[in-house]
């Protein structure tokens, strides 16, 4: 008794774990993937500071692993709760890893001698992975998953593992943990840009996603730092960026700002233009939202740095044997531009995790329309969700920068931690 169990190991739920065992309080901090980090682990660097993305995230994933007070369970999900605040108890499933945790050094040499390649979800589908992989260098544990879909059983990592670390067999495991409090903060989803067919992701090459831009923005991912034209594999001339792609959008039933994605854009537009001079830029925005700390200096950048901004968005991208077609009205001059860019990044919005309906039934709490978590008031209280006990941290709330989800996630932390220590000093 006494402890808090943190649902989502992105930025917020790290950030709650870390506060709350700093009090001494011990703390579970449950992810779905095999590794904790969230998105923040796939993206190349952070505006407005251009910070590397890994190097302001590892240091806190590290001191995650090393804590005495946080147990970490990866691969691993709430199957249910029961109880209530001061004395939950929750009921995890573990996923099997085939995998012995204990002996796993993280050499990797079942990697290289894995002969099945896949598609790989952390490099956004751009790169590949093998059927023995871990997520990415940096992950936290350091050790390998065996992908049980994809492995033909050649049987060669057996062969090289040193402690014999990889299982042929391995099962679900259920453990009950005790928790006076709990924080969710399981994350966000990327809209799906097929959604948008009109954008023609994935049936046009040169149409990627801002994820997939930043994956091969990003020195350690698939393209080793180097934009490419998936058709082509050369530098494009030309990029536009389209914003607003799966948000603001009322038929879409997506009618919120997803709060990030201009100044991603911005971001990711400045990296390429500083290393690619001659290169063309254009942001076509409805709004730019610049509106945190230093945000609005690092939009004046950008336009000094020669990236345009156009204010009006195409209807749809076409292509002909010449490449793509963009028509887009400027709509503060009425002028109709016919645009040919040689790339075009959809800038895609964040929704609510999907795991966060069925969550929330099983935690007995409530979400709004937009399938984000409905917290005690808009303004006053972002954190409590409207079952005494239970805390919400992070992106599950809405659509949050950086910043904004590790100040969230220490605000869950501090009404976390309030709850487990009255039950201590009780
Ligand atoms: Fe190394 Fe074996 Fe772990 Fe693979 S399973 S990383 S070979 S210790
Ligand atoms: Fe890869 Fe499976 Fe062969 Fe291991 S047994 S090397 S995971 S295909
Ligand atoms: Fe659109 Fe910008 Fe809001 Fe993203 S942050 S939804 S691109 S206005």
């Amino acid at each position: 008794m006494g402890n808090v169990v943190v649902v989502g190991a992105g930025i917020a739920g790290i950030q709650a774990a870390l506060d709350i065992a700093a009090h001494g309080i011990p703390v579970h901090l449950i992810e779905r993937e095999p590794t904790i980090g969230g998105h923040m682990a796939m993206l190349d660097k952070t505006f407005p500071t251009n910070d590397c993305s890994m190097c302001i995230l590892s240091p806190k994933m590290v001191d995650v692993a090393r804590h005495p007070d946080i147990t970490i369970h990866t691969c691993s999900e709430v199957e249910k709760i029961a109880g209530g605040i001061g004395h939950f108890r929750v009921t995890i499933k573990k996923h099997p890893r085939y995998i012995d945790e204990s002996t796993c050094t993280g050499c990797g040499d079942c990697i290289l001698v894995c002969p099945v390649e896949v598609y790989n979800h952390f490099d956004a589908g751009i790169g590949v992975r093998k059927a023995i992989y871990k997520p990415h260098s940096q992950a936290v544990p350091d050790i390998v998953i065996k992908d049980p879909d994809h492995c033909i059983e050649c049987g060669l990592c057996y062969d090289v593992c040193g402690p014999g670390s990889v299982k042929r067999e391995d099962s679900e495991q259920e453990l009950v943990l005790d928790a006076a409090s709990i924080v969710l903060s399981t994350g966000y989803s990327v809209f799906d840009a097929q959604k948008k067919p009109q954008f023609g992701h994935l049936s046009l090459p040169d149409v990627v996603t801002s994820l997939e831009l930043e994956r091969m923005i990003n020195a350690s991912g698939p393209t080793g730092g180097k934009i490419r034209r998936m058709s082509t594999g050369k530098t494009p001339e030309s990029i536009v960026f389209i914003q607003c792609v799966g948000s603001r959008d009322m038929p879409l039933g997506r009618p919120y700002c997803s709060c990030v994605c201009c100044m991603q854009a911005i971001k990711n537009a400045i990296l390429i233009k500083e290393k690619n001079p001659a290169m063309d830029v254009t942001i076509c925005y409805m709004d730019i939202r610049s509106y945190g700390k230093g945000y609005e200096e690092y939009y004046e950048r950008a336009k000094a740095l020669g990236i345009r901004f156009l204010r009006g968005m195409p209807s749809d991208i076409l292509a002909d044997k010449n490449g793509l077609i963009l028509q887009v009205e400027n709509s503060e001059t009425s002028e109709i531009l016919m645009m040919h860019p040689e790339l075009v990044v959809l800038s895609v919005g964040m929704g609510p995790a999907e795991s966060l309906p069925d969550l929330a039934r099983r935690f007995g709490i409530a979400l709004e329309e937009t399938g984000f978590v409905r917290t005690m008031h808009d303004a006053l209280d972002t954190t409590s969700t409207l079952r005494p006990g239970i805390y919400v941290a992070g992106t599950a709330v809405a659509p949050k920068d950086i910043p904004d989800s590790v100040a969230s996630g220490e605000s869950a932390a501090m009404r976390a931690f309030r709850d487990a220590f009255r039950l201590r000093s009780a």
